[in-house]
């Protein structure tokens, strides 16, 4: 079968059952070889390699741009294949993946000798997760090895959720994409370390400390707020967490808070840009659709519907950039279960934070 090229990458994008067969023999095929593919998952699409393979990895942080000291999530295809890449399973590991996996939920465990280094940044311990896109988990049973995969994006740039964003930053740099729609979750997945006990969330996603907390019957401690950018001593908790991320080309100021202190926050930002004659890109919740006009606007979704603001809040902000938007100002969403992980990709993509406590004075301008 002819697959069409974007620059050289191969987009397979099956149309029936048939094609996706061929589609992902031909994909674990390119795996197995050592290149680079990008696949879809629920949370984000992925840049996959064979994880046992470190010249194959190497090639994800050449590819992405991505610092060598960010450690990669090794996507597996059920429990049972966790064995041989950790050095012992905690029963807390067992209990959460009977409710979580396949599904949204990366758990960093001790890792063994299995591992290259270079997939782990050099730490003792390792990130693994079993996606749930029917797709995802045919293509790692079909390459029958784990595969290291970072979101497939340009290092720094927001996460992508088709097959489009992934042509779009990775397009002539690694050797194929399989195409699986839009994703579901659209964020990526959290992050919990059970290397400590209690264990701890490194990054927040569609799995709440909450419903982590419900599980395992303990309180979870939440790290994913602690801010280890400057931590120059001693190995970070979670290397990601210290690099700004998701940031579109254009700044992006976030305007925190609620009702009407938040609104005339976003009015008086968007009246000043609009007179300066800047293009200006705003990124609302539906409630305040009516309220504000900009040349450019996207609309996540309403602030009770936090599951269509994560799954849209990554396209929005490309949006921004292909549209050409000179400045960018979105409206933070409540901070609570998945709204805590809209907000944390925001304040990372963010250059400045306006906070409501305050009566609306700049919080912090990132350096
Ligand atoms: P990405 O794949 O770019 O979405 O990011 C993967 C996230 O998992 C990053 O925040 C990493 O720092 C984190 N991560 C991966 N492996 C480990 C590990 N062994 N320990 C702590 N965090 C990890
Ligand atoms: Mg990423």
């Amino acid at each position: 079968m002819q697959w069409p090229k974007v620059k050289g990458t191969i987009l397979f994008s099956p149309r029936n059952g048939q094609q996706e067969e061929k589609a992902l023999l031909h994909a674990a095929r390119l795996l197995k070889e050592g290149e680079l593919l990008a696949f879809p998952t629920e949370t984000v699409y992925g840049l996959g390699a064979d994880a046992l393979d470190p010249v194959a990895v190497s090639r994800i942080f050449r590819a992405k741009g991505r610092p060598a000291d960010n450690p990669l999530i090794v996507h597996i295809a059920g429990i049972e294949q966790a064995s041989e890449l950790v050095r012992e399973l905690p029963p807390e590991a067992a209990l959460l993946a009977r409710y979580f996996w396949p599904g949204p939920l990366t758990m960093v465990l001790p890792k063994s000798e299995r591992v290259p280094d270079i997939c782990t940044a050099g730490l003792s311990s390792v990130a693994l997760r079993v996606p749930s896109h029917p797709l995802a988990l045919r293509l790692i049973r079909a390459a029958k090895v784990p595969i290291a995969a970072p979101s497939a994006n340009i290092s720094g740039s927001p996460s992508p959720t088709t097959a489009a964003h992934v042509l779009a930053d990775l397009a002539g740099r690694i050797a194929a994409v399989l195409d699986g729609g839009a994703c579901s979750v659209g964020l990526e997945s959290t992050v919990v370390s059970l290397l400590s006990s209690p264990p701890a969330i490194l990054r927040p996603g569609w799995v709440t400390q909450e419903m982590l907390e419900k599980i395992l019957k303990c309180s979870i401690l939440d790290l994913s707020t602690v801010d280890n950018k400057d931590d120059k001593q001693g190995p970070a908790l979670s290397p990601g967490m210290k690099y700004r991320h998701y940031a579109p080309k254009a700044p992006l100021i976030l305007v925190e808070g609620e009702g009407d202190d938040q609104r005339s926050q976003l009015l008086a930002l968007t009246e000043g840009f609009v007179m300066q004659g800047r293009k200006l890109g705003l990124i609302l919740s539906q409630e305040s659709k009516a309220f504000f006009s900009a040349p450019v606007v996207e609309i996540l979704g309403s602030r009770n519907d936090p599951a269509t603001v994560a799954r849209r809040l990554f396209n929005a902000l490309r949006r921004m950039d292909y549209q050409g938007v000179e400045v960018i100002v979105v409206e933070g969403f409540e901070e609570k279960e998945l709204g805590k992980a809209v907000m944390n990709r925001l304040r990372k993509a963010a250059v400045k934070i306006i906070g409501s406590e305050s009566k609306g004075g700049v919080l912090w301008t990132k350096s």
